[in-house]
């Protein structure tokens, strides 16, 4: 079995340095356990973040161990009665072609009318959290104006479209013309601004929301809050879901400098971690099945070859090279 492990800790933007493919031999499953052949995997902002050796939500990553990450695969052998070859599931030990899982941290998944990788974009984690953003920390009411970062990666595509069903106006910022033009015409999101081109996105945002914005998903961090700040209306709700843009960086960044307005306005910044969230799993899956089924929820995903290039896949996303969902894939059924 092939497994990437953390090699070196990363300062600013790792490189493959930072990542070594080792392989190790196969283990058989104990009583309890299932081995899962992995047939695709996630990469995953937050997984820089592990990367840093401090106490966070989550533990950091170890030097000379295995990665991990959301993964989909096939059970190859049952150490478990509730599973049994053949059953397709969900974990969390990705970045290896096999894994070792107790059976209490896999779910069965039925990939017979979606594929399988949906269970790692749209229907998976990221679903979940654009879910979670909008319905239990922002409390999104219909005919409100939405703004939402990196709205065309796998939490932001799927904020813009349930935004979007719920009744909202959505804006929608994007690093490329090409993710613009599906937002705008696939997914109908009402203004979409290509931040790499629109020069100031303060002014490019109050151009867009004109009356102000009452959302604001964030995805990003830096000039983008700021720009969310400037043009919130009193009383707007700020759902702090991620900073990418912060991710790799060496010193602290700036904080907003108009962060005053969070009191002059009435805002209401709430961060949220999903975990802390899966009570709402069941609601979440029964909608978006259904909003898949109608055709009402569309993605797209970026698809990279091989376990070897699992560490250049997460690098992209740090390039915006990712077109919705960022997977790689390991394997065939
Ligand atoms: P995405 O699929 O959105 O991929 C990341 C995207 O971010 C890139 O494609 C790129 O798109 C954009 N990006 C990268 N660097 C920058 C930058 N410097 N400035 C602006 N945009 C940038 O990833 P996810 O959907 O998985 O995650 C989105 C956010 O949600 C992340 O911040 C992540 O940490 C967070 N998250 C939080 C969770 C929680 O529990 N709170 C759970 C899951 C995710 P573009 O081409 O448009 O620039």
């Amino acid at each position: 079995a092939r497994e990437i492990r953390l090699k070196s800790r990363p300062s600013g933007l790792p490189d493959a340095a930072n990542f070594e493919l080792v392989t190790r031999p196969l283990e058989t499953p104990a009583a309890g356990q299932i081995l899962v052949r992995n047939l695709w995997m996630s990469v995953d902002p937050y997984m820089r973040g592990r990367m840093i050796d401090r106490k966070s939500y989550i533990p950091p990553f170890q030097i000379g161990a295995a990665l991990e990450g959301s993964a989909v695969g096939v059970v190859v052998q049952s150490g478990d009665a509730g599973f049994k070859e053949g059953d397709m599931v969900s974990h969390f030990a990705g970045w290896r072609d096999h894994a070792l899982v107790a059976a209490a941290g896999a779910t069965r998944i039925d990939d017979r009318k979606i594929p399988a990788q949906a269970y790692l974009g749209p229907l998976g984690i990221p679903g979940l959290t654009a879910y979670v953003g909008l319905m239990r920390i922002a409390e999104l009411k219909a005919g409100e104006t939405v703004f939402v970062s990196a709205a065309a990666g796998a939490v932001g595509s799927v904020a813009a479209q349930i935004a979007k069903i719920r009744g909202a106006r959505v804006i929608g910022s994007v690093g490329s013309e090409e993710k613009a033009g599906w937002l705008r015409d696939a997914i109908g999101v009402d203004a979409v601004i290509n931040y790499k081109t629109s020069g100031d996105l303060t002014k490019a945002l109050a151009e867009a929301a004109p009356e102000g914005i009452d959302v604001y998903f964030d995805n990003v961090g830096g000039d983008h809050l700021d720009a969310a700040l400037a043009s919130a209306k009193g009383f707007a709700r700020f759902v702090l879901c991620g900073m990418i843009a912060q991710y790799n960086a060496e010193t602290p960044p700036p904080g907003p400098r108009n962060i005053f307005l969070a009191v002059s306005r009435s805002l209401k910044l709430q961060g949220f971690i999903i975990g802390s969230h899966f009570d709402l799993m069941p609601d979440f899956l029964g909608e978006m099945s259904q909003w898949i089924a109608a055709d009402r929820v569309k993605w797209r995903e970026t698809v990279v070859e091989g376990l070897e290039n699992a560490p250049d896949a997460f690098l992209g996303l740090f390039r915006g090279e990712n077109f919705g969902k960022m997977l790689v894939r390991l394997g065939a059924k």
